[in-house]
């Protein structure tokens, strides 16, 4: 089960809590954790792992409440961990620093579960940050592509650590060859397909 938690904040994040039997797995950890702490307990699911797809403060500023919260484990890619251990001021938002429990290299799989396991492959693809790094659930053609790839457009790099050959060479080589009916679940605004991003991409 997929729950999508939209609007969090005040640059409308998106959080997706997936589920198997009682165990979830949370991705992104943005402002407004007891709009996630309150699914959670709504559906009965014990949290386990909280996956940061990258260091910006808006997908990381409730990690360590939420870790506090329910002694889920912290797993992202190493190359952002200088904002994970100093983030960075946004807006008002200001996040605890933190250490990843565990660091996703490209390709790793994350499993849970026992008879029925979720499994989201790591796919990394720097160029939005260097430590980007996007979920794909093979089976059921689901990807979590963080701030890499949106609804109509991709991520933002004018930041320090943003790349734009560098992205657009990560969304045409590492997203855009899974199949066309993969459903896309952004961290911010509406899902999309890889269908309709590879169609109408201009860059
Ligand atoms: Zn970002």
């Amino acid at each position: 089960m997929i729950i999508q938690i939209p609007n969090l904040g005040p640059i409308e994040n998106n959080a997706y809590i997936i589920s198997i039997g009682n165990k979830a797995i949370l991705i992104d950890a943005p402002p407004e954790p007891d709009k996630i702490l309150q699914r959670l307990e709504e559906n009965n699911l014990k949290l386990k792992y909280i996956l940061i797809t990258h260091g910006h403060t808006d997908h990381i500023v409730s990690t360590v409440f939420l870790k506090n919260q329910t002694n889920a484990e912290i797993l992202a890619n190493e190359n952002d961990i200088k904002m994970f251990q100093k983030p960075w001021n946004l807006l008002h938002l200001r996040a605890k620093p933190f250490t990843p429990d565990i660091l996703l290299k490209d390709n790793e799989e994350i499993k849970l579960g026992n008879k029925n396991i979720i499994s989201l492959k790591v796919i990394h693809t720097p160029g939005h940050s260097q430590g980007s790094i996007c979920f794909y659930q093979e089976k059921e053609k689901i990807l979590f592509s963080g701030d890499t790839l949106f609804a109509s457009a991709i991520g933002r790099t004018d930041l320090p650590g943003g790349d734009q050959n560098q992205l657009i060479k990560s969304i045409k080589e590492k997203l855009f060859t899974l199949p066309l009916e993969t459903k896309v679940f952004p961290g911010h605004g509406p899902s999309t397909t890889i269908k309709t991003e590879k169609e109408n991409f201009y860059f």
